[in-house]
C-alpha cells in the first residue's frame, strides 16, 4: 500500500511543519473574534500553531498568529487562547 499524503502546516510559532491534524487551528470569525477552533469547523481565516505553550509563546513574540490572520490580537486574548490548550490537548 503506498503511504498516504499527510497534510502537512506551518506552525506560525516554531515555523516548522507538522501533520495538519496535530495542530491547533485558530480562526478569525467573521465578527472579528480570534478563537481555537477543535473541531476544524468554524469558518474563517485560519492559522495553525502547535497545541504548545512554547509555540505560542514564540508566536507572540513574533506575532505570528497577528500576521497570519491579518488581525491584531490582545493581552486577554492570547492569554484566553494560551490557557485554553493543555484542554484540548489529547
Ligand atoms: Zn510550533
Amino acid at each position: 500500500m503506498p503511504p498516504k499524503k499527510i497534510p502537512m502546516r506551518m506552525c506560525v510559532g516554531c515555523r516548522e511543519m507538522h501533520p495538519k491534524k496535530e495542530l491547533l487551528r485558530i480562526v478569525r470569525t467573521s465578527d472579528g473574534k480570534t478563537v481555537a477552533d477543535s473541531t476544524g469547523k468554524v469558518s474563517g481565516r485560519g492559522a495553525y500553531i502547535c497545541p504548545k505553550k512554547e509555540c505560542f509563546d514564540k508566536a507572540r513574540k513574533i506575532r505570528g498568529i497577528e500576521r497570519a490572520l491579518e488581525v491584531d490580537i490582545s493581552d486577554e486574548v492570547f492569554e484566553s487562547l494560551r490557557e485554553g490548550i493543555d484542554e484540548s490537548d489529547r
